[in-house]
């Protein structure tokens, strides 16, 4: 008999560490196949099964659920990747595929946090352009597009990978991959002349070095707020998602 399939929707560390731990601990009782967007040019390697690129929306996941015969899927991804979120929920009801929410808890300020709470990145963007100062960009390719329009502000722009062409004109780019600590973003900071940050509040602990950077040089940070959350069985933990999985295969 084969082994109940596990579909986790990754591209974060959470996902990497729920497949790492679901293959060991259901070693033999669930086939662990982890589906990434393809962003990334060299993801870290997992265990388990690694299918990349898109499924095609709602339907394309959907026939995939069918035809893979997925048991369950964990939907690991990032707070700020909202389509695939809003399909895999769409795809789930559809194909009858219990879904659990995988998503990390969000930054809350701490005292000497200087944050301007913003709901998007084209309010970000405005908030920079009011400021006037060189700002730290520290974003997905999405958010980074909305600040193509804005001139005359002096911007430093982290990227994981080196672009092909420069994602903003005129922009100082930064490559390099998290988790970044404290010191390494102090020195950063420092470095670049950083007047104020500009975040998502993405949760966790590999970007939150910036936030306590920040803090430290009493620099301000905007802060984009999440995307709201898809409804569904949610939970913050990887030990927790490893209960819902060993529920559902009854052991
Ligand atoms: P998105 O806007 O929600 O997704 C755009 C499209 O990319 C989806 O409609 C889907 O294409 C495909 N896709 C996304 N995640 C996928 C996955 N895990 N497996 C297969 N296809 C996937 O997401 P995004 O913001 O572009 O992020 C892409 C991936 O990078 C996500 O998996 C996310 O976990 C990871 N990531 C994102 C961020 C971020 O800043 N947003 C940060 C760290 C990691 P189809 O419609 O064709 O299926």
């Amino acid at each position: 008999m084969t082994a109940p399939r596990l579909l986790i929707l990754g591209g974060t560390t959470e996902g990497a560490e729920l497949a790492e731990r679901a293959v060991e601990r259901f070693a033999g009782r669930l086939d662990v196949i982890t589906s990434l967007a393809g962003r990334t040019q060299q993801p870290r390697p997992l265990p388990g099964r690694v299918r990349i690129g898109g499924f095609g929306g709602a339907e394309g996941l959907s026939h995939y659920l069918r035809t893979e015969a997925i048991a369950m899927l964990v939907d690991a991804t990032h707070p700020f990747a909202a389509h695939i979120s809003s399909n895999a929920r769409r795809a789930c009801a559809r194909a009858g595929v219990p879904r659990l929410i995988l998503q990390r808890a969000a930054w809350t300020a701490q005292p000497g946090d200087r944050w301007i709470e913003v709901a998007d990145a084209i309010e970000a963007k405005n908030r920079v352009r009011e400021f006037g100062q060189r700002a730290f960009l520290a974003l997905g390719s999405g958010e980074l597009a909305v600040f193509r329009s804005l001139r005359n502000v002096p911007l430093v722009v982290r990227v994981a990978d080196a672009p092909a062409r420069p994602p903003l004109a005129g922009a100082e780019i930064v490559v390099s991959r998290g988790p970044f600590d404290e010191r390494e973003e102090l020195r950063l900071l420092r470095k670049h002349r950083v007047a104020i940050v500009v975040s998502r509040n993405s949760g966790g602990d590999g970007a939150y070095g910036k936030i306590a950077a920040a803090r430290r040089l009493g620099l301000p940070v905007i802060m984009i707020s999440r995307p709201a959350p898809e409804p569904g069985n949610t939970v913050t933990s990887v030990d927790a998602a490893l209960d819902w999985i060993a529920e559902r295969l009854g052991a």
